[in-house]
C-alpha cells in the first residue's frame, strides 16, 4: 500500500434517501416516505488497498456501492476520484471516468447479458468504450478470461454454461477489461459456496497485487471482511458506526453493533452452540430511523440515565418495556404470554377487566383451574409478574423511586392505558443515548467509534454520564 496524500476516492457527506410512496392513496394524500438508505457517509479509499464495509442486510450498504460509482444518483455529497468530485460531471464524462471506476455485482447471472456468448460479455466495456476491436479485442479477451482462470476457449459459451464461481470470474474479467483503479465488488462471493469463494477471494488477492487495484468490498460476512480488508467501516442504519484498520477493528474497543456482530461469528468447534449476544428490539426503519444514536433501539449497553440508582442491566430492561409500550398496540405484546406453553391465566385470576374496581388485587391462583393465555383475564399481581418476566425485571426493583414509577405503570396498562404508561416510563427512563446523535470518538491511530460511551464526560465506573454532564453528541438524529 502506498502513503500517497490524496487517497483514490474520498466520500464526504455521501446521502442517498429514496421516494417510497406506496401507490396511489399515498400519492393522494400527499404522504411521503422518504428511506435514507445511506444518511451522511465519509470515508477514504487509498491507493492499492481494500476498504471491508460490512453490515447486516439492509443497512443501506449496496445503495451506499452504488451511489459512490453514482449507478444510483446521491442526494447530496461529494465522491471524489483523483480529487475530481464524480458528482458534479456531466453523464458523457462520467461514462469517460467509468474506465478508472469498476462495480462486481453480487449476483453474477443477473448481471449477465445471457444473450452475450462470455467473450463478449467481457468486451462489452472494451467496445463502450471503444478500447479495442478486432484481432486486438479477440486477443485482450483470451487475455482477460485467462487473468481470472477461465480457458479462453470458452469463450463462445453462454453464461448459463458456467458455474456460479466462473460466472463470477467472467464478471470480474469485464470489470479488469477497462485497466480500472477502483472496483466497488458488491457482495462478490455471498452467493457462492464456502470452497468457491475462498478462490474467487484469492483471484482477487492476486489481481489486486498484479495491478495495483483498490477495493471497496461490501460484505455482510465478518469472516469474509477481515481476510480481505487492510481497513473495515461497519455500517448499521445508513451510517457507519466504526471504522479503523481491520486488527484494530476486530480487537477491543468495539462499538456495541460491532461488538455484537462478532460475538455471533461461529467458532470452527463442531460443539459450537452460539453464546453471541442476542441483538433484541425491532430494527428500526430507515424511513423513520430512531432520535439520538440509531442503534439505541436494539443495544445491549445502552448508557443509563444519569440520575438512576438501578443497575444497568435492570435500567435497560426497564428502558426497553418504555419502548415497546410506546409502539404497542395492546397489552398482550408487553408481557410474557405470548406463545409460551408454561405461562397459562388460572380461574382465579381471573376478574372481567370492564370492572376494575371488582377486580382482585391479590387472587390465589387455583392450579386447576387453567383458562387460558390471556393476561388481560389474570389479576393485576398476575399480569405484573407477566409483565416483569416478559422484561427480565425483578419482582421489586432495587430502588424505591423506580419501583413506584414502574408499578404505576404496570396499573396504568392493566387498565389498558398504554399511552400513559408508555408516558409515565419514558419520563423516568430516557437514555442519553435517545437524546444525542453520537459522533465519531477517535479511540486509537486511524480507528473511530461512533457511541457515547467514548465521549469524554462518560464516567466508565459508573457505567453513565457524570451529573450535570452531557455527551458532546448532537441532539439533531440527522447529524453526522
Ligand atoms: S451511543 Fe448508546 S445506544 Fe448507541 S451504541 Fe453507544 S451505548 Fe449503544
Amino acid at each position: 500500500m502506498s502513503d500517497s496524500v490524496e487517497p483514490v476516492l474520498r466520500v464526504e457527506g455521501l446521502k442517498t434517501h429514496y421516494d417510497s410512496t406506496d401507490g396511489f392513496l399515498d400519492r393522494l394524500l400527499g404522504r411521503s416516505r422518504r428511506v435514507r438508505a445511506v444518511d451522511g457517509v465519509d470515508f477514504e479509499l487509498r491507493e492499492g488497498e481494500t476498504l471491508g464495509v460490512v453490515g447486516e442486510s439492509g443497512c443501506g450498504k449496496t445503495t451506499l456501492a452504488r451511489s459512490v460509482l453514482r449507478l444510483i444518483e446521491p442526494t447530496a455529497g461529494s465522491v471524489y476520484h483523483r480529487g475530481e468530485d464524480l458528482t458534479t460531471l456531466s453523464s458523457a464524462e462520467l461514462r469517460d471516468r467509468r474506465t478508472d471506476l469498476q462495480y462486481v455485482f453480487q449476483d453474477p447471472l443477473s448481471s449477465l447479458n445471457p444473450r452475450l456468448t462470455a467473450g463478449d460479455v467481457v468486451a462489452e466495456p472494451l467496445d463502450v468504450h471503444g478500447l479495442a476491436t478486432g484481432s486486438e479485442r479477440d486477443e485482450r479477451v483470451r487475455e482477460l478470461l485467462e487473468t481470472v482462470g477461465l480457458n479462453p476457449n470458452h469463450a463462445g459459451r453462454y453464461p448459463h454454461e458456467f458455474s456460479g464461481g466462473q460466472r463470477q470470474r467472467l464478471g470480474i474479467a469485464r470489470a479488469l477489461a477497462v485497466d480500472p483503479e477502483v472496483i466497488v465488488c458488491d457482495e462478490p462471493v455471498s452467493a457462492l459456496d464456502a470452497s468457491v469463494q475462498a478462490q474467487i477471494l484469492n483471484l482477487l488477492a492476486d489481481l489486486q497485487e498484479d495491478f495495483g487495484l483498490s477495493y471497496v468490498f461490501i460484505a455482510h460476512d465478518l469472516r469474509v471482511v477481515e481476510h480481505v480488508s487492510d481497513r473495515v467501516a461497519v455500517m448499521y442504519l445508513g451510517e457507519f458506526v466504526e471504522r479503523g484498520p481491520t486488527d484494530a477493528v476486530f480487537e477491543p474497543p468495539h462499538h456495541p453493533y460491532t461488538e455484537a456482530l462478532l460475538s455471533a461469528i461461529p467458532e470452527p468447534d463442531p460443539l459450537w452452540d452460539g453464546d453471541g449476544i442476542r441483538l433484541t428490539g425491532t430494527v428500526p426503519s430507515p424511513i423513520d430511523p430512531p432520535d439520538g444514536c440509531r442503534f439505541h433501539t436494539r443495544c445491549p449497553r445502552l448508557v443509563p440515565g444519569a440520575d438512576s440508582d438501578l443497575p444497568a442491566n435492570v435500567w435497560r430492561s426497564v428502558a426497553a418495556l418504555a419502548r415497546r409500550a410506546a409502539n404497542a398496540d395492546d397489552v398482550t405484546s408487553l408481557t410474557a404470554t405470548r406463545g409460551a406453553d408454561d405461562r397459562t391465566i388460572r380461574a382465579g385470576d381471573s376478574t372481567p377487566r370492564t370492572d376494575p374496581a371488582t377486580r382482585p388485587r391479590d387472587p390465589t391462583p387455583r392450579p386447576d383451574a387453567v383458562i387460558g393465555r390471556d393476561p388481560t383475564e389474570a389479576s393485576r399481581e398476575t399480569f405484573g409478574g407477566l409483565v416483569r418476566e416478559e422484561f427480565d425485571l425483578p419482582e421489586t426493583l432495587p430502588d424505591a423511586g423506580a419501583e413506584e414509577t414502574l408499578g404505576e405503570a404496570i396499573d396504568a396498562l392493566y387498565d389498558d392505558r398504554i399511552g400513559t404508561a408508555a408516558a409515565l416510563l419514558e419520563s423516568a427512563f430516557t437514555s442519553p443515548c435517545e437524546r444525542h446523535h453520537p459522533p465519531e470518538y477517535g479511540v486509537g491511530s486511524d480507528h473511530g467509534i461512533a457511541c457515547l460511551r467514548y465521549d469524554d464526560g462518560f464516567d466508565e465506573e459508573a457505567g453513565t454520564f457524570e451529573d450535570g454532564s452531557e455527551p458532546a453528541g448532537s441532539s439533531d438524529s440527522t447529524a453526522g
